[in-house]
């Protein structure tokens, strides 16, 4: 059975969030919440997504695909590692990745794929990343990758691979205000606020202006805990983090942060590895003990509506993205190396 349970949060830093959000009524989080449902489809009645078969058309050639998200044209972009991948040799214990002298990967990292056939039209990123990691693309169209070797975040604009912001220092993992290790998401707010995770040894979120200047963090010291915050969904104000290892999505209104955050355990689905919004529902994937499981959750109570059949399709799967209907839904796994495509509506699909 699902848990949805209630914490008290942010006891420790309420000075900063003072002025970030200035408080607002205590009842916002679940009136925004609110306001999302009215948007939406009847929950009840939504079909399970289905895996469309001969997607892509023809063979796509990737490394381990680590992230994906939908552009504005509604086109899949996919960052994947080309012939690099996250091994026991790729770090020290300090979290220094090992293997820089190899320089970075040669090949196109950033893919942007026709919906319809699969076809690569775009390759981007060669000669700039050493393992790619997280991809988010915001409301402007701007890419938001991040690279777990170069413990770094870059933005990169909608028509080209050279960054115009970067957070964190290269190779150089910490734990201070200017660093990040092995950071793993990024969500951009509608008013350019920055949310990165901070990621596999750093369990806490940090929060930039649209400038990259650093604005605070959380999760680390407040009671959460996080281990191992793997991947952002922001729905409106509602930012949801997908706590890897806690097996939970963590959810608050980020311009309430007093109000308790909605605390999602779904350990009986094993570790959580991707979390996407799509108006009043959210989209899971997890790693469980027999197989992964991709689910559909109603967003304002967690309550878990549907258990993907085809999800046991699949192996290792890292990242999903959904169109701007949401009506379909990308996956991109490590291993096999590979992009997978859904369908919430087979009707809209001849050929299935
Ligand atoms: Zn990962």
């Amino acid at each position: 059975m699902l848990l949805v349970t209630l914490l008290l949060l942010l006891t420790a830093s309420p000075a900063l969030f003072m002025r970030l959000y200035p408080p607002g009524l205590p009842t916002q989080f679940y009136r925004d919440l609110g306001n999302v449902i009215v948007d939406q489809m009847d929950l009840p009645s939504m079909p399970s997504p289905l895996r469309e078969g001969h997607w892509p058309r023809s063979e796509l050639r990737v490394g381990q695909a680590a992230g994906i998200s939908v552009d504005l044209n509604d086109r899949p972009q996919v960052f994947h590692r080309g012939n690099v991948t996250w091994d026991s040799t790729s770090f020290n214990r300090s979290h220094h990745y090992q293997h820089r002298g190899r320089g970075p990967i040669r090949i196109a990292t950033l893919l942007t794929l026709e919906k319809g056939t699969g076809a690569v039209l775009r390759s981007e990123g060669a000669g700039r990343f050493y393992l790619p990691h997280g991809l988010h693309i915001d409301g402007e169209g701007n890419r938001w990758v991040t690279d777990v070797a170069m413990h770094q975040v870059f933005k990169l604009p909608p028509d080209s691979d050279t960054p115009t912001l970067t957070l964190g220092v290269a190779f150089e993992p910490g734990y201070d205000d200017a660093h990040f290790c092995k950071p793993t998401d990024v969500a951009v707010a509608d008013d350019g606020t920055i949310f990165v995770a901070d990621g596999y040894c750093n369990s806490r979120i940090m929060i930039f202006n649209r400038d990259g200047r650093h604005l605070g963090s959380f999760g680390e010291r407040e009671g959460m805990e996080f281990v191992v915050p793997h991947s952002l969904a922001l729905e409106g104000a509602v930012l949801c983090v997908a706590d890897r290892e806690n097996s939970r999505l963590v959810c608050w209104n980020v311009r309430e942060p007093f109000v308790q955050p909605q605390v999602v355990d779904l350990q009986v689905y094993g570790p959580v590895y991707a979390v996407a919004p799509a108006g009043a529902v959210l989209f899971t994937l997890h790693h469980g003990r027999r197989h992964p499981s991709a689910l559909t959750l109603d967003l304002a109570t967690g309550r878990v509506i549907d258990n993907w059949p085809a999800a046991k399709s699949l192996n290792q799967p890292h990242d999903l993205a959904v169109s701007s209907d949401g009506r379909t839904i990308y996956v991109v796994e490590l291993t096999p190396a590979r992009v997978v495509k859904f369908l919430v509506d087979p009707d809209l699909y001849e050929h299935l």
